[in-house]
């Protein structure tokens, strides 16, 4: 099957694969060849992809994901890479969230830190995966 990941402006990934994890606003799933169709909205997560046995993973921040005839899309805002990421701003981003979380003022936005949050995990996941793999 085929996958393509776009944003509003560059398509981040459009190549076969065999097996495809991602997102959804209602939990992680995967889908294989076959599958039948889906269309359904996209969290903020990780998006992995595995071809030939070997794993690529992006960043995927919302958006919608399709899946029909073994041709996969995923429209987001934003997907990265591991070599997009920076490791120390994510870790950063990741224990303000957290001290605005922990800190339970009437005026903090949780929402905005748990997304801050989620934002910071998916890409730490993604780089700290990157650095753990041998390059292909
Ligand atoms: P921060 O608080 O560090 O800005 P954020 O989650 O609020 O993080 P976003 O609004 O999701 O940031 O992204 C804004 C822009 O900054 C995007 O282009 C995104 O790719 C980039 N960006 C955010 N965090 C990182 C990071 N850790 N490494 C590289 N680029 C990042």
């Amino acid at each position: 099957m085929k996958l393509k990941i776009i944003t509003h402006d560059r398509i981040v990934f459009d190549e076969d694969a065999d097996e495809i994890y991602t997102m959804g606003v209602d939990g992680s799933f995967g889908i294989l060849k076959g599958h039948i169709p889906v269309m359904t909205a996209l969290d903020v997560g990780v998006t992995k992809v595995v071809k030939d046995g070997k794993e690529q993973m992006f960043t995927t921040m919302g958006g919608v994901f399709q899946f029909k005839d073994d041709n996969a899309i995923i429209l987001t805002d934003l997907a990265e890479t591991g070599s997009d990421i920076d490791v120390a701003r994510a870790k950063a981003a990741e224990q303000r969230a957290e001290a605005r979380l922990a800190d339970h003022k009437a005026e903090i936005d949780v929402k905005r830190a748990e997304s801050a949050l989620a934002r910071a995990k998916a890409r730490l996941k993604v780089a700290l995966n990157s650095q753990t793999r041998p390059k292909a």
